[in-house]
């Protein structure tokens, strides 16, 4: 049976790494612009999607006004419900089942306290999880050009919620010039109370930064990774000790991280047995779906359909989930893989 895009579609899958501000809906852009005064680059929704999809970008400037522009749309309760819900509901039309989002709390504080931001992004989670039965859990970003005081307040804010969804703490932002290592008191109080974390890395700067992630942060998972096979001894530790790679394929491209799909090191990560996961980073910003990645892993990449099954299988075994949670989650999923034909 050859493999299409509509069986991938269907396929139950896994996203743990996306950002909420890079996932809005062209549509809810310019209804949420209205109420809030801001100018958007695009007038109806195709021309706005295609002014944030970052291909489109001359340079970093404009990379960054892409976030500016959503993230000043997300500055009051009623749009961050919304915009979380409207989230939820399009990965599940792909049938992703289980999505961690995150975000950075305190982007949003121009009239919001911190725990009014949380409280909004969750209610919209949980409100679109009773209605399509994907699960959705948090992942509280802070971002490394802050003030490592303001990462330890986040990482308060991820314990403090973690009763209501919030499982694991984050670092993500500018890489290179701002070691996560001075961010190192956040993520050990994060840990301490048991919240689970992973930390952006080897994406914009090379291995060392990877080292520091594991070794003086202790992220549990790294996102991208995708630098890890300039160090080889770096290489065979993380596929040895099952650290999982959280990579996201069309976005490592658009940030040149990567200079085309077919040097991309999913693949030989893939070869080597380390736990690769995929994912988009950003839905609207590199104009994918979770199902366009699996695609483009399965043309450029080739993976087969069996390889797609492990990809996947992956993910839901690297969420941040309880055991005996993700346990059952697993065996339902494997169980439809292989009705899925
Ligand atoms: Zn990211």
């Amino acid at each position: 049976m050859t493999l299409t895009k509509d069986v991938i579609r269907r396929l139950p899958k896994a996203e743990l790494h996306v950002h909420l501000d890079g996932c809005l809906r062209p549509q809810t852009m310019i209804e949420l612009a209205q109420t809030a005064g801001v100018r958007l680059p695009g007038g109806d929704p195709r021309s706005l999607a295609d002014a944030m999809f970052v291909r489109n970008a001359k340079n970093l400037e404009e990379y960054l006004d892409r976030y500016t522009y959503t993230v000043a749309l997300m500055q009051t309760d009623v749009a961050l419900e919304r915009i979380s819900y409207e989230f939820v509901h399009d990965a599940s039309l792909e049938n992703v089942r289980y999505v961690e989002v995150r975000f950075c709390p305190a982007l949003h504080t121009a009239s919001l306290r911190l725990s009014q931001v949380m409280e909004a992004v969750l209610v919209g989670l949980r409100r679109a999880e009773a209605e399509t039965g994907t699960r959705a859990t948090l992942i509280v970003t802070a971002l490394r050009t802050m003030a490592p005081s303001v990462s330890s307040d986040l990482a308060h804010l991820a314990v403090d919620y973690r009763e209501e969804g919030s499982v694991a703490f984050d670092l993500g932002g500018a890489e290179r010039h701002h070691p996560a290592r001075d961010h190192a008191a956040a993520f050990a109080h994060a840990a301490r109370h048991g919240v689970h974390c992973t930390c952006h890395a080897g994406e914009g700067d090379g291995p060392d930064s990877v080292r520091q992630a594991l070794h003086d942060c202790g992220a549990q998972r790294i996102g991208h990774g995708t630098r890890i096979h300039e160090d080889a001894t770096l290489e065979r530790q993380v596929c040895e000790e099952g650290i999982p790679l959280e990579m996201c394929l069309s976005s490592n491209l658009h940030t040149r991280t990567v200079t085309d799909v077919a040097s991309h090191p999913l693949r030989r990560y893939f070869d080597r047995g380390c736990v690769v996961t995929l994912n988009t980073d950003s839905r609207l910003m590199d104009g994918v779906s979770l199902t366009d990645e699996y695609w483009l892993a399965h043309t450029a990449l080739g993976f087969s359909r069996s390889e797609l099954d492990r990809l996947i299988l992956n993910g839901f075994a690297s969420a941040f989930l309880p055991d005996d949670e993700k346990t059952a989650l697993m065996a339902r999923v494997t169980r439809e893989l292989q009705e899925i034909t």
